[in-house]
């Protein structure tokens, strides 16, 4: 079932996606050669605790989990495209990193992840990070009353196709509210004009993961939990929590 969300709490989700915003910002700004993910997870860990914000993260358990996630981030490094479990690794110079963040303030939840190089970049990275905020402000811009979920989907699929890269079916964006994943699904390829209507007061996360390789393929890893590319190659992964409204698509993750 989909909720849709009264003004009132689109404004209170907001505040949350402030929370993820400033959290995302201080892991980047840490997120340097030689620092681990735990590092990283453990400036999360500050943020959120300052702005009385829990994490939606922390805990979470999905049916296909082995165990409950320890960290309030997932940290994507490389070959790895979501779901990364921060810890000792220690970042090298040209590492590519995502992550994902979440948080609950006032019984709301904000999602939204970044990527990003660490130290000296390739060109290959940038053009793979570039990308994917291309995906993301493509399917953002189709988010408006009137479309359907389809047309978000369209949008994100046909940049990461026409950049020649991969996209891990099966996993994609979703509604947000109350609770992290909601209905409906919101996938990184589809249709124009099939599925859901789009109507004032739905919240969606949408979040495009593009493999650098081309290729499709993704396994997870024996943690259990990290998602990482068939051929080895390098993914990038952007998200956003977005309202629909009436006015235009209202993005509540933005800093
Ligand atoms: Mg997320
Ligand atoms: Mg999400």
């Amino acid at each position: 079932m989909v909720e849709i969300k009264t003004d009132a709490a689109l404004d209170a989700m907001r505040a949350a996606g402030r929370v993820v915003a400033r959290t995302l910002a201080a892991v980047r700004e840490a997120a340097a050669v030689g620092v681990t993910l735990g590092a990283l997870d453990e400036t999360a860990r500050a943020v959120l605790r300052e702005a009385g914000a829990d994490s939606p993260f922390f805990g979470y358990r999905p049916e296909w989990a082995p165990t409950p996630f320890p960290a309030v981030i997932c940290a994507s490094v490389n070959d790895a495209i979501v779901h990364g479990v921060p810890d000792g690794y220690r970042l090298r110079d040209g590492d590519l990193l995502s992550v994902d963040c979440g948080a609950v303030l006032d019984g709301w939840v904000g999602d939204s992840a970044v990527s990003f190089p660490v130290g000296r970049p390739t060109p290959e990275d940038v053009r793979l990070v570039d990308t994917a905020y291309e995906a993301l402000d493509a399917g953002i811009a189709a988010a408006v009353v009137g479309n359907r979920i389809g047309d978000i989907a369209h949008a994100i699929g046909r940049v990461c196709r026409s950049a020649g890269y991969g996209i891990p079916s099966g996993y994609g964006g979703h509604g947000v509210g109350r609770t992290m994943h909601e209905d409906p699904g919101v996938p990184n390829e589809g249709r124009p004009g099939r599925g859901m209507p789009l109507r004032h007061g739905m919240v969606l996360a949408i979040e495009p993961m593009l493999i650098g390789g081309g290729g499709d393929g993704y396994f997870t890893a024996r943690d259990g939990w990290t998602l990482r590319t068939s051929d080895g190659s390098r993914a990038s992964h952007a998200e956003h929590t977005v309202a629909i409204t009436d006015e235009g698509p209202r993005i509540l993750t933005a800093p």
